[in-house]
């Protein structure tokens, strides 16, 4: 079968979106004239999970060829592209035409907001005006280098709201209530905002788009009410500066120990994390929401009778977060060698599988990720030293 109508027995994929992107750049077989026949066509076929290999030659007539490796990489960089010029928004609770930056139209300016600080951090770790990322748009998986200026970025906010980090922007890190809850909530709008990007093309569900509500509420509560205790942190400390910064959200499966963590299906609850490198030592701050407490407030208890910090940080963001910058010296002394490494535990914590039922809708995710995965059994390590 042609590759790219394979894409149409993945239920995690949204096909259209490549096929709109080859239509657009003539790849694949695909161009305006023909497209929206090709589109009728889809439409044709049976159900997702009871689909033959031989139900695709309606496909036949339009002469569609396979896509190669290159163009591939060309057809999801502008899917990217699209997808960031779609999600741009601002998050603010209090965000509208009347409160928000916005130009002689009256449409809201979003800027490009950082999901790191920039003077306070990413200043810290950059070298010759650049930073490592992880390039996750090719495999292997591998660094890149990046622009300070453009690393890290988000279009979250107009420039009006994305004052409300100034506290954690401009201050110094004291350990402030707000301020962690800051440095929560902006893990939880890059972390939402990148999976909003992406559902451009790919298929989380339901239940992702509810999760993203319900936790959203509770953070715009408290930003309007100014309570910040609402987020609970707790903070570890290493007692050297790393040059490594992070901010991101997502829910464990188990803990350190490996039990299961029971979440609820009316909104999956997440954690808030973020490393922080000051001048002569890294803070490593797990928040929730207080009302998850029962779930996640044994963590760092775990962390701390575990007595392991470095392995186990290294892991829980390893398997996780994909907002992670680097000093480019630093990756290339004690990260680059560990990539492959990166890649299979980062691989194996997000394997799962939509099942799916005859109407061909997603109903359950199962997921794959090994239970044992937090005692780090790959031995990564983002501490050099
Ligand atoms: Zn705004």
């Amino acid at each position: 079968m042609i590759n790219i109508l394979e894409l149409l027995n993945n239920p995690q994929m949204n096909p259209e979106k490549y096929f709109e992107v080859m239509r657009d750049f003539r790849k694949g077989g695909l161009n305006p004239e023909m497209y929206p026949e090709f589109i009728e066509t889809i439409k044709q076929l049976p159900r997702l999970g009871q689909r033959r290999t031989s139900d695709f030659h309606i496909f036949d007539k339009f002469n569609l060829i396979d896509i190669s490796e290159d163009d591939f990489a060309v057809i999801m960089r502008e899917m990217q592209r699209r997808g960031i010029q779609k999600s741009k928004k601002c998050w603010h609770p209090e965000a509208s035409s009347t409160t928000c930056n916005i130009n002689a139209e009256g449409n809201i300016i979003v800027s490009a907001a950082h999901s790191i600080q920039n003077n306070g951090v990413l200043s810290k770790i950059v070298e010759s005006g650049h930073v490592m990322g992880y390039s996750l748009d090719k495999v292997p998986f591998d660094g890149k280098k990046l622009g300070k200026d453009h690393a890290s970025i988000f279009w979250g906010f107009c420039n009006t709201h994305d004052s409300i980090f100034r506290p954690i922007e401009i201050s110094p890190y004291t350990g402030s209530l707000e301020q962690h809850f800051l440095f929560a909530y902006r893990g939880f709008v890059v972390a939402v905002h990148k999976k909003i990007e992406v559902s451009n093309w790919i298929n989380f569900g339901d239940q992702a788009d509810n999760d993203i509500i319900e936790n959203k509420k509770i953070f715009d509560k408290a930003i309007l009410d100014k309570d910040y205790s609402v987020i609970e942190t707790q903070v570890f400390e290493l007692s050297a500066f790393y040059p490594i910064a992070v901010s991101s959200s997502f829910y464990l499966e188990f803990d350190f120990e490996g039990n299961p963590i029971e979440h609820s299906d009316d909104r999956i609850e997440a954690i808030f994390v973020t490393l922080l490198p000051t001048d002569n030592r890294t803070y490593f701050l797990l928040s929730y929401f207080l009302q998850d407490k029962k779930l996640y407030g044994n963590l760092g208890n775990q962390l701390r009778s575990r007595n392991n910090l470095k392995s186990d940080i290294t892991v829980l963001l390893a398997a996780h977060v994909e907002n992670i910058y680097f000093n480019p010296t630093y990756y290339n002394t004690f990260i680059k060698e560990q990539e492959d490494l990166l890649e299979t535990v980062f691989l194996e914590a997000q394997l799962d599988e939509g099942l799916i039922n005859v109407n061909g809708e997603i109903t359950v995710n199962q997921s794959f990720t090994p239970p044992n995965y937090l005692n780090n059994p790959y031995r990564v390590n983002f501490f050099g030293y």
